[in-house]
């Protein structure tokens, strides 16, 4: 190994720069100046493992099943109201729909999905599932 640049009688193990001027020195003499190089200094070049993964969303699978309105939704909403007390005329009015609505609806004959989550909720009914 190369001595000191410096001192001359110690192994130069760093580079270091003295006064502007780049030398090989020891351990001691190398406070002297900025080291620009230790050696036995493990470098550290750990690098960083970037967090490449994206962030996979968990796309929520809207399930192909269609939502349907029950078949007897005519029984179900009929009863459901008979049991709240209200005539057709009062759910009617409650749900702001018209009471041919109303008639319809029990006597099964129409009753789309709309509608029928807003039986659902004004009568606390189940009157959709899912096919
Ligand atoms: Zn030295």
């Amino acid at each position: 190994m190369k001595d000191c640049e410096i001192c001359g009688s110690a192994p130069a193990t760093i580079k270091a720069s003295i006064d502007r001027v780049i030398l090989q020195v020891c351990q001691s003499c190398s406070s002297a100046g900025k080291i620009l190089e230790a050696p036995l200094e493990k470098k550290s070049k750990i690098s960083m493992i970037a967090q490449m993964i994206p962030q996979i969303e968990i796309e929520k699978k809207t399930p192909s099943s269609e939502e349907l309105v029950v078949a007897d939704f005519g029984k179900i909403i009929s009863l459901a109201r008979q049991k709240t007390g209200m005539k057709q005329g009062e759910l009617a009015s409650k749900m702001n729909e018209k009471i041919a609505v109303i008639h319809a609806a029990e006597q099964g004959k129409r009753l789309d999905l709309a509608l029928a989550r807003k039986f659902e909720k004004f009568l606390g009914v189940r009157l959709t599932e899912i096919q």
